[in-house]
Order: C-alpha cells, then structure tokens, then sequence
C-alpha cells in the first residue's frame, strides 16, 4: 500500500473542510460558500425580464410577448433561466457533468431560485431524464441534483423519478428543427404510477439550446393531463454563437 498517497488523500479531505470557500468559477477564495466571486459574478450574463413566455430578450416595442410565440405557442408555458450560455456557464456545466464536482449543482440551484419565483408557486420540479446508459456511465444526472438541491433550499417538491428516457437519443447538435424533433419524438415516459394529471409542473434542465428536448417531454406531460409544464434552466444559449 502507498501510505504517502494514502496520507496525502487523507490530508486533503480534511483540507476541503479547513480551507475557506472558493469561487465555484475561477477559484479565488470568496466569503460564501458556492457562490461567485464579485468579478465572476460580473462577468456572468445574468437573464431576466424578456418575453413573458419564452424569456427572451424582446425588441423595444413595448410588447409582452415576443412574435415568435405569438405566432406559434411553444408547448412550453414559460421559460426561464439563470444566466446566459458563456464562457463561465459552460464552464461549471463541463465540470458538473464530466468532472464531477457535483457540489457545483449548489451553486447553479442557488442563482436559480430567483427565476423559479418567476413560475408557478407550488409546481412539482421534474427533471429531464438521462437514458440508463448514459446514467450508468456518469452516476448522476446533472439536473437531478440541481432540481433536488432547489426543492432542499426552496420549499418545493421535486420528482427526479417521474419522466424516464425510453431510448438514447443522439447529439441534437447540426439538426434542423425537424430533425431534431424526430430525433427526440417518443423518447421519454411517464413512469408507471406517477401522476401526471392536473399537477403545475416546472421541467429542469442544465442547458436550454434548441429546447427540442424540453418540448418533447412538455408535449408528453400535457398527453398525460398535466395542468402546465414550465422550464428552468441553469444556462440558455441566447446568442446561437456561444454554442461550443
Ligand atoms: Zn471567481
Ligand atoms: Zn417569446
């Protein structure tokens, strides 16, 4: 056995509860725990305001609502996210997913509440399922811990069991709209003995790009008599540039 190494663990587990918070972004020591430090913080794009549906920036007109959901309702109530798609947002959504530092779904559920208090009171928080095989491979999904960090912190109820992935669907990315709505039409599932019927509910998601996904479970939750399904989302790509 290497007791060096054994002793260096050791060291730095207890060193993580000794050392002061970090910045979940650029690692400079903060005064809170999960939270950005002050020039992170600015340099995050946070959203708000927007379309009263989708949460889009709207032209200056004056108007409420923009044009695009005027002339085609999303399946989508309302739409709402944190902070706009860049650099410092993918960032902790690359380091959630494939690096592991689920402590970072605190950090995103955190400056999610402001935008939950923008959707229905009391609405179950469910979120977008994996397919078992991509769970198997990663050991969490991602907007689980952040719909369950929400419901621990904000009051409300989530059920990260209640949609499930019937088949793996491959990278949306490149796809026309169509496409993209082929790719994921009769993906996912009710579990069976959850109900779905009359319930608010608010789909959770880590990323909203094209939002194919969110409709298609949107489109089945309201098949299953939901009363209004709802998004959140951590980050939106709100420019199509940021996309990497
Ligand atoms: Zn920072
Ligand atoms: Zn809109």
């Amino acid at each position: 056995m290497n007791l060096t190494a054994t002793a260096g663990r050791a060291g730095r587990f207890l060193l993580d509860f000794a050392l002061p918070p970090r910045c979940p972004a650029c690692g400079t020591i903060t005064a809170e725990v999960d939270l950005f430090c002050d020039g992170c913080w600015r340099e995050v794009e946070f959203l708000g305001g927007g379309c009263a549906t989708c949460g889009l920036p709207l032209e200056a007109t004056g108007a409420e609502t923009c044009g695009a959901c005027l002339a085609e309702p999303p399946p989508l109530t309302r739409i709402r996210s944190a902070v706009a798609y860049g650099d410092t947002a993918r960032s902790l959504v690359l380091r959630l997913k494939y690096g592991r530092k689920t402590a970072l779904a605190r950090t995103m559920a955190h400056y999610m509440r402001r935008p939950l208090g923008e959707l229905t009171p009391g609405a179950l928080l469910v979120p977008v399922p994996l397919h078992r095989r991509r769970l198997w491979g990663r050991g969490f999904n991602q907007a689980a811990l952040v719909a369950t960090e929400l419901a621990r912190t904000g009051g409300c109820q989530a059920d990260p069991l209640l949609l499930r992935r019937t088949r793996h669907t491959p990278r949306l990315k490149g796809m026309s709209v169509s496409e993209r709505r082929r790719a994921v039409g009769g993906a996912f599932a009710v579990r069976a003995g959850r109900a779905v019927r009359g319930r608010n509910i608010i789909l959770v998601d880590d990323v909203y790009t094209s939002g194919s996904t969110a409709a298609a479970c949107a489109r089945l939750l309201k098949r299953n008599g939901a009363a209004s399904v709802e998004l959140l989302t951590w980050a939106r790509v709100v420019r199509p540039t940021t996309i990497r």
